[in-house]
């Protein structure tokens, strides 16, 4: 079961949450299950001049945060869930822009990347129009989701407002921060809505939950694509990041986005021999999940699996998405 001990990392599913272990994983290695899910500005680090990451510390359903400085403006992307961690960020953000102004963004509307937001200026929250529909159509259900998770998370979102940006875009955005662009993309697969970030001059790239550092990928409802993912590392490998930050996890480069794209094409190359054999997605279910766990044996939340499984199923067989019964999965 040590698959499932680090269970609902930053994600929605519909199981219900079942008794977390208290494995006794050095802190510094596993997933921080029992720590409240606050962000620590004060850990922040420069991973280029002027772009910042507070980082995760791997704390469950805390995300990596990005700052990027300009001579005129300062942007932050991604938030933690909640207005005491948008609080925590407001504070921090001001501090390092002084008199500059401030942008927020987040990279899609998941709980712990984007419902801290409405401590910021809805003035300068810019969303990509998917994004915002996902938030204003999924949020209130997400909210009651996460708040279900366990008392800490329901402390944590306790008085959340979900915030409306003041600026949209669709397809792509150029942000002039003064002296540095930023590239806003558009670039769904995990959510509907997902963006990327990109530091033009220093070319880091922010991607949210479109990549994790030994994590599998999260594909947390129906609206998650497969093929178009693949399609996603390849457009990010085009553009020969230096820096790439994912979601969560540790930050990293381009041999990252290599790793999880080949695992990717691992989980669609199997699904797509089996269906076209006519194997049924419950039975590919049970003979790959294993294997499919076993070629990264240090990756938390293999949970997703599974759901991997049945979104690539469909785009195999052009059947609707079935998504699993983890419940049962869990149980067994
Ligand atoms: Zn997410």
């Amino acid at each position: 079961m040590k698959r499932f001990f680090s269970l609902l990392l930053g994600i929605a599913s519909l199981v219900p949450v079942l008794p977390v272990s208290h494995a006794q994983t050095p802190a510094s290695e596993g997933t921080q299950l029992l720590a409240p899910p606050y962000i620590r500005p004060e850990t922040a680090r420069l991973v280029a001049e002027g772009v910042w990451v507070i980082p995760d510390l791997r704390t469950r359903f805390v995300p990596n945060i990005g700052i990027v400085e300009g001579r005129n403006a300062i942007l932050v992307v991604d938030v933690g869930m909640g207005p005491r961690n948008g609080q925590l960020l407001w504070e921090h953000a001001r501090k390092v822009a002084g008199q500059r102004r401030i942008y927020f963004t987040s990279t899609h509307f998941h709980p712990e990347h984007n419902f801290g937001a409405s401590a910021f200026d809805p003035a300068t929250i810019i969303l990509n129009r998917a994004q915002a529909e996902e938030l204003k159509e999924k949020g209130e259900g997400y909210l009651k989701l996460f708040k279900g998770f366990g008392a800490v998370e329901r402390k944590a979102l306790e008085g959340t407002i979900l915030a409306k940006p003041g600026l949209t875009y669709s397809g792509s955005m150029h942000l002039d921060l003064g002296g540095r662009m930023v590239e806003l993309r558009e670039m769904p697969a995990h959510t509907r809505g997902d963006q990327m970030v990109i530091v033009e001059d220093s070319r880091v790239v922010f991607m949210g939950d479109l990549l994790e550092n030994r994590f599998f990928p999260i594909m947390p409802d129906a609206d998650a694509k497969g093929a178009q993912w693949i399609g996603v590392f390849d457009k990010v490998l085009a553009l020969k990041p230096a820096i790439v930050v994912p979601g969560h996890g540790e930050v990293s480069d381009i041999t990252l986005v290599q790793t999880v794209r080949s695992y990717l094409v691992d989980v669609q190359r199997e699904v797509n021999a089996r269906a076209k054999r006519g194997m049924a997605q419950d039975a590919i279910i049970k003979e790959l999940t294993p294997r499919l766990a076993a070629l990264h044996p240090d990756w938390d939340e293999a949970l997703w699996i599974p759901y991997q499984i049945a979104i690539f199923y469909s785009e195999a067989t052009g059947k609707p998405v079935s998504l699993p019964d983890l419940t049962k999965d869990l149980q067994r």
